[in-house]
This record gives structure tokens, sequence and C-alpha cells, in this order.
């Protein structure tokens, strides 16, 4: 056939199965195939750069700076710019930028030339210390959720040391990257790191005042771990190119289910499919030389579905890192002619992607600068007692505000997953594994009562426990919050999401039970000298507290979804409802009285959020209107008339049998369906764009009629997809993009 009369779908898969495959010799030398530490964060200057380069007394300054989360001090700037600027110079960059992640969920960037002009007024490459550490972007359009008015837009980005500034490749050129955070000039935080930073902070300080309270001393400061496993989509360019709703709105609004999608379970751990393959490769080429550690590539269970992970960092740079993972994914999947999808649920009917997020938290010592996993068990029955004691904080912190983290991962896409039969419910709650479970349970039915805290940790075999934990407790998929042995995994985070805010909100939930503990504890200790013993007495109470959250059965059950009522947890299944968890006064009295988010700035997370959802849902709703007018109707219609055609002629020819008449009636119906559900979904959105006034009031309409009225438009338009001739239908189907051939 030749190509002209081919339909533009016919095209695409044409052009698909003639794709030629990028391999590394088009992008590296392949005789050049050293080893991985060989290019390992060759475009960041961190830490290891720094001392080669920069004088002894300013290098021990930044470095403290860093390790310690101190500020800046602005006297060693001047050098370090000017070091930063020689290395990036000497690279091929000519611009630099601050990197900074405004409310969009996304970051932002605005490059300024290295240039200036001397007295004689020559060009000049010039970088100073101010550059490097403040620079004043025009605040005015970035979501802020009233904390500020236009009027007073004013707002500035300054350099946060402790993430390593980077070289990004892009369109043939090299930028520097320097990675900084956004805020007012009153000082309100207008950016997701921030808080974060904040939420470190002062999670530092409360586990360091319970680690000195139980005799520890010697902390310089505790440090949350995170590893972010990114699940993502792999499909054709030409095909989302073809899909006004993938392009609009990241997710299919439209599309009939494909005979065969995940049943067969045969995608998961599969081969990785060549073509993706050389993709990954590329991938990991550029994050790892940004300094990326992503060491884990795999299939994932939905067609086309695929997953990396990274080795854990410090979470401060995790977070800036799962940004760049997400960004170089993107940018490098097009040079293979693929899109890459991170949305929570791109495609109905198979699974969706989220962001395992592991964390945990270690302690810095001067004997041990690398850190030791607090959540770890220990070799003695002191470092058990303390394992125990952060192990109830986070069990307390997760209890107490179980609502304010379904707010943190309450997104229009995350909706789709969140209590679907494939990702963990609405519903939060902890799965500890079996070992852990009897543990925390003998503990709490006080049968180590009488005996001393070290006799107890011998007989509950607590420092037995991190072998046998690798073993056991990763084997409840279905849990929102789960123990995976020495760090929780954070299960219900969306694909898409940026995760500072997320892992702000548990740093918050875990540094508000830590101050709880150390309080208790206090009060113990003027009962009992023995610290252990008042540190057991301290944790069987928070594991006695905190039974209702803790659950390993099945969280998909609907059994589990009674009961979780019955023990009084929340199942917050919509955006709006969950988000309302972020104006509770449980957590205002948390994130304020940490002083991790001021009033202000936490009510305008709230409207950020709530408005965010809404203009989601109206993208979707609009770009779901224009597909039914400008594409679905008309190719319906058509049909039709093409039907309507044969069925006259037949009927013409005076044939007894005119079998295009029952097409016609059934396409008909299906067509005068849509068209019905279609005026529905205006008359939604109209409703919908009315409640412009009230936000609330909109977000509930649009979480229920307005999805309501999406989903009909959906039905009549998947079940003309099946009975219209291939040839007539205009959008690439679920089949030709989620199984490339
Ligand atoms: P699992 O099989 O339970 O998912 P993995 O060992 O594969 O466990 O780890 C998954 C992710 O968890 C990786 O990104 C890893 O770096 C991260 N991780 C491991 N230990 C920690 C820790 N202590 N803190 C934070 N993340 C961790
Ligand atoms: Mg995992």
């Amino acid at each position: 056939m030749a190509s002209d009369s081919l339909t533009p779908r016919q095209q695409a898969l044409r052009e698909i199965t003639r794709q030629p495959l990028r391999t590394p010799g088009a992008y590296r030398d392949t005789a050049d195939m050293r080893p991985t530490p060989h290019y390992f964060g060759m475009n960041t200057f961190g830490a290891r750069q720094m001392r080669e380069k920069l004088p002894k007394a300013t290098y021990a300054k930044l470095v403290e700076a860093v390790r310690l989360g101190k500020k800046l001090d602005t006297e060693i700037a001047p050098v370090v710019a000017q070091v930063i600027k020689e290395w990036a110079v000497s690279r091929g960059v000519s611009h630099f930028t601050h990197w900074f992640q405004p409310q969009t969920g996304l970051t932002a960037e605005k490059h300024d030339a290295f240039l200036t002009f001397d007295e004689n007024k020559l060009p000049i490459e010039q970088f100073s210390g101010e550059q490097l550490i403040q620079s004043e972007p025009d605040a005015s359009s970035f979501p802020s959720g009233g904390l500020r008015a236009t009027w007073e837009a004013r707002g500035y980005t300054a350099w946060n040391p402790a993430s390593p500034v980077f070289i990004l490749e892009s369109g043939g050129t090299k930028t520097l990257f320097i990675p900084s955070v956004f805020i007012g000039y009153n000082g309100e935080a207008l950016d997701e790191m921030t808080p974060l930073l904040r939420s470190s902070d002062v999670l530092s300080a409360r586990a360091t005042a319970l680690l000195e309270t139980i005799g520890d001393k010697g902390a310089l400061r505790v440090f949350t771990t995170l590893g972010a496993e990114q699940e993502y989509f792999l499909i054709d360019r030409t095909h989302f190119a073809m899909r006004p709703d993938l392009v609009m709105a990241n997710r299919t609004l439209v599309g009939a289910p494909p005979p065969r999608g995940q049943q067969l379970e045969d995608h998961y751990f599969g081969g990785i499919p060549e073509r993706v393959q050389a993709c990954i490769a590329e991938v990991e080429w550029e994050l790892m030389r940004l300094g990326v550690p992503i060491v884990t590539r795999h299939n994932e269970v939905a067609p086309s579905q695929f997953e990396m992970a990274p080795i854990f960092e410090e979470t401060d740079i995790a977070v800036d890192h799962n940004q760049l993972v997400m960004a170089v994914l993107r940018r490098v999947a097009l040079r293979h002619g693929l899109q890459a999808i991170v949305h929570e649920k791109p495609f109905a009917g198979v699974n969706g992607s989220g962001k395992h997020c592991n964390w945990s938290m270690s302690i810095i010592s001067d004997n041990a600068l690398d850190g030791v996993n607090l959540l770890k068990p220990g070799k003695t029955p002191h470092q058990n007692v303390r394992f125990l004691l952060f192990l109830a904080a986070v069990l307390k912190g997760v209890h107490e505000h179980a609502g304010l983290l379904r707010a943190g991962i309450a997104t229009s896409g995350n909706e789709h997953r969140l209590g679907a039969n494939e990702a963990p419910p609405a519903i939060i709650s902890v799965f500890m594994g079996q070992m852990l479970t009897r543990v925390i349970e003998d503990i709490a039915a006080g049968k180590t009562g009488g005996q001393g805290a070290a006799d107890a940790m011998l007989a509950l075999g607590v420092a037995k426990l991190p072998e046998v934990a690798q073993d056991n407790t990763d084997r409840n998929r279905t849990s929102p919050f789960a123990f995976t042995g020495a760090k929780f995994e954070f299960r219900a985070v969306g694909g898409s999401q940026s995760i500072a805010f997320p892992v702000m909100l548990l740093n918050a939930c875990v540094a508000g039970a830590l101050e709880e503990i150390t309080a208790e504890l206090k009060a113990e200790l003027k009962k009992t000298r023995k610290v252990d013993d008042a540190a057991l007495v301290v944790v069987r109470r928070a594991f006695k507290a905190t039974t209702a959250v803790r659950f390993e059965g099945n969280n998909y059950s609907d059994a589990w979804v009674k009961e979780a009522a019955k023990r009084g947890l929340l199942n917050l299944r919509r955006t709006p409802e969950a988000l309302a968890q972020l104006s509770t006064p449980r957590a205002k009295k948390l994130l304020t009285g940490l002083g991790i988010l001021s009033k202000e700035e936490l009510e305008s997370r709230y409207h950020v959020r709530l408005e965010r959802y809404i203009k989601d849902m109206l993208i979707e709703c609009h770009t779901l209107d224009q597909m039914a007018g400008t594409q679905i109707l008309p190719a319906g219609l058509g049909y039709l008339a093409s039907l309507t055609r044969t069925a006259s002629e037949t009927k013409a020819l005076g044939l007894k049998e005119n079998p295009a008449l029952a097409e016609v009636r059934k396409v008909s119906t299906l067509v005068s369906g849509l068209q019905e559900a279609q005026a529905a979904l205006q008359v939604a959105i109209a409703k919908a764009e009315g409640l412009h006034d009230a936000p609330e009031a909109q977000a509930k309409f649009l979480t229920a009629e307005g999805a309501a009225a999406m989903g009909a438009v959906r039905a009549c338009s998947d079940a003309l997809e099946l009975v219209m001739g291939d040839t007539a239908w205009p959008l690439p189907r679920y089949r030709e993009m989620l199984f490339p051939v």
C-alpha cells in the first residue's frame, strides 16, 4: 500500500516498526566502555572536586556547612564561585541558572550568561559569589496559594550548598545548574525545598534530643535517607503525539480495553525490549554522570511499564535527584522516539505508576561520618532499645498524622491509583512483618514486664531481626507504608509527584512523635535511673497506643475497608477530602509547632494543591470535550455515513438481506449516546466553571459530577471504538500503544 493511502494510525505503526535503534555509539565512544566509577558524577561539582580545587580552609567551612546543614559563610562564597566557574567554563559551559522547585510539581530555571564587561568595555566571563548564592527571578507567575500578592511579587532563590551543582547538557549546549531554594522577601517558603530542609533540620534536632536523653552523646546530626523507586511507561512518541489526552493531561481519557492487558503476568521482570534497553541505558548514563546513582532497572507489571531505582541518599539530595530522574527520562526517551510517562494512571485497566519512597533515619557522629541507620537493630541491648524507640516514633507519627500523610499524596493522578486493586489503598496503615509484629505485640502485652530491658531484648531476639527481616518483611505489596527491613517504604506516593512534599510531611510526623517520646521518657526517668528500662516503658505505651494503625493483611480487600472503619482509621478516597487534612487543627499544630510551616505557608499549600486539582480536572474535562467533538464524533458520523450509503445502495438493489442496516442502528445509537454524554459534559464544565469563586465547592463538584460526566463520555467512546471499522477509528488504540511491535 502506498504510504499516502495509509491512515495516520497506519502510518504511525509503519514508522514505529522501521525505527532505527539508537545505540551507545551515538552518544559515547563505544571503545570507551570504562567502568561506571570513571564517569559517575563527572557532570557534578561535589565534595570530591571541591577538595581538589578549594583552599583548605574554604573547603573545611563548606564541608561543615553541608554536613551540619549550616548556612554558607558569605565570605567563602566568592572563592567557591570562582572555582565552580573555572570548572564549568573549562567544560564548555556558557550559562548558569538557579534551579528550584516552585509548587508546580516540576523544577524551574532561568539562564544567565557568564558575561560582563570590564572597565575597557571588553567582554569577560564572570560569575560572582553573589550570583552563586542568590538570584532574583520574577516570582509573580509561580503558584503561591495567596501567600504573596502579585504586586509584592519579589522572591529570590538561594543556593542550597548541600546539593552539588551540576552541568546539564541539552540541545548541544551546557548550562551550570545551581540547586536552590525559593523564598519570598520576608523569608516565606514559596517552594517545595525550603519546608523539606526545615523538616530535615527539625527531625535532626528532635532525634538528637532523644539520643541525648538515652545517653547517646556525640551525634552531630541525624539525617533521613531516601531511595525513590520510579515507575514509568515508555510508549512510542508518534502514538503519544496523536493522542490529545496524553499530550494535554498525560493520561488517556478514552480507550477501549485491549483483549490482552497484564493478565498473563508476563511483563513483570520480563526481558527488557531492545529499544527500551537502549533508551534506559542512555538515561542511566546521563544520570550517572549527574551523580544520580541509578542501579536497578526492570519491567513492571503493566505492558510497556518499567521501573528504575537509585541507591538511597540523604533525603534533600534524593529529592533533587528524583526530579532529575523524571526530567532526564523524558528528554532522553525522545531521542529514542519514545515518550516517557510518569503519570499515576495513564491507561485504564492496567497498573498505574507509583513512586515508592524508601525512608530511614541515620546518625552522623565523629566516628560514623557516613551515618548509622537508626531503623536497624544493633549488637547491644541498648542499641536495640534505641531501635525500638525510633520504630515507636515512626508508628506514633503515622498513627497520629495518617490524614496528613494522605494529604501529601493527594493529586488528581493518584486519585485513580489509591484504592484501586493494584496500588495501596487510601487508608494509611503500617505493615511491620511477622517478626517485628511478634516483638511489638509481646512488648505491648507486657510480656517483658518484670525483667530488665537488656534481658527483654535478648528474650525477644531483637538483635536477630535484621537478617530475618530482610526475608520476611517485603511480602506484603498491598500496604501503603511497609517496614521492609531497616527502612520504611511509603508506597502510596504517586509516580509524577515531587516527593519533597510527602517526605516533608513524613519527616514532620516523625519529628513530632520523637518530641513526644522524648518528653515521656524524661518523665519516666524521674522514676527510674535505668535509661533502657524507662525507654522500654515508653516504647510499650507507644506500641499499645498505635495498634490500630498496624495491619498485616490484604489492604486491597473489602474486609479491610470495614475493619479500618471500625478501628477509626481514615479512608479518604477523593483528593478534595484528603487535602482538607492540611487544614485540620492537628495538622496546623504539628507543622507550625515544629516551625516547619507558618500558618500562612500551610494555608497556601492547601490552596495551591486544591487549585492544582481543579485545574487538572478542568483540563481533562475540556480535552475530552474537544476530543469527542473534533475527533470521535466526526469519525463516528463519517462511519455512519458510509454505513448508511451501503444500506441505501443495498436497498436500491432490491436484495432480500440488508446487513448494513443493523450496523447503522447499532452505530447510530452509540453516536447519539456519545452526543448526549458530550452535551452533559459541557453542562458539567459550565457548572464547574461557574463555581470559580468557591474552589472547595468547585473541587467537590469536579471530583463527583465532573468525573462522572467524563466517565459517561468515555463509556460511549469505548463502546464505539469496538464497533467501528478499524480504518475509521482516529486514535491510536491501547493495543497499539502498549504492545509495541
Ligand atoms: P526492596 O527489595 O525492599 O524494595 P531494595 O534493597 O531493593 O529493597 O531497596 C529499594 C530501595 O530502597 C533502593 O532505592 C534502596 O536504595 C532503598 N533503601 C535501602 N536502604 C535504605 C535506607 N536505609 N534508607 C532509605 N532507602 C533505602
Ligand atoms: Mg521496593
